[in-house]
């Protein structure tokens, strides 16, 4: 649960603490905007994972790529960004695909790191659809390297995890691999 109370307590002690001064005409409102943001990203993380089982007879993959995502990296508060690609082999169970979208949204819209993200989106979806298996691949820009430490602006960390039929048989990752990389 959202404590709106306590951010903007924090977010003022922050804004002192870096030596700004919380009552100047543009920071004044900061506090409360920050806690309602927060607010919102809670609201946007809940979906209601809806399964059609009537297409029980496609058994073949199905691949949404670059589903846009924002995160915030939970080590400095800095977003993270770039492209999720989600790819499964459907057991008789299959999701909307916003609902694949829904799911990326509710995993980074919260303090994360991109090798969790990556591993809860892919646990996330073993779970629910009980599908032959899954293959995610995550590409993003850290602003925390773009914008200090290593200063390496548009560099893209890339992380994948693989399950059931992506991570026993060949053929099926690297059908999904090619199928990332191709444009
Ligand atoms: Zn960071």
């Amino acid at each position: 649960m959202i404590d709106r109370e306590k951010i903007e307590k924090a977010i003022r002690l922050f804004l002192e603490g870096i030596g700004e001064d919380p009552d100047r005409e543009g920071l004044r409102e900061t506090p409360q905007r920050v806690a309602r943001m927060w607010e919102e990203f809670e609201k946007l993380r809940s979906f209601d994972m809806k399964l059609f089982e009537e297409f029980g007879t496609y058994n073949e993959m199905v691949l949404v790529k670059d589903i846009k995502f924002y995160s915030l990296c939970e080590h400095h508060l800095l977003p993270f960004f770039g492209s999720v690609h989600i790819a499964y082999i459907p057991d008789g169970v299959i999701c909307g695909l916003s609902k694949l979208v829904r799911t990326v949204r509710s995993f980074s819209l919260r303090p994360q790191v991109q090798e969790r993200l990556t591993e809860e989106i892919a646990d996330f979806l073993e779970r629910e659809l009980k599908p032959k298996g899954v293959g995610i691949v995550v590409e993003a820009e850290h602003l925390c390297i773009s914008m200090r430490g290593a200063m390496s602006p548009g560099h893209l960390t890339v992380t994948s995890a693989l399950r059931g039929v992506f991570l026993k048989d060949m053929k099926t990752r690297e059908e999904f691999l090619k199928l990332v990389k191709s444009p």
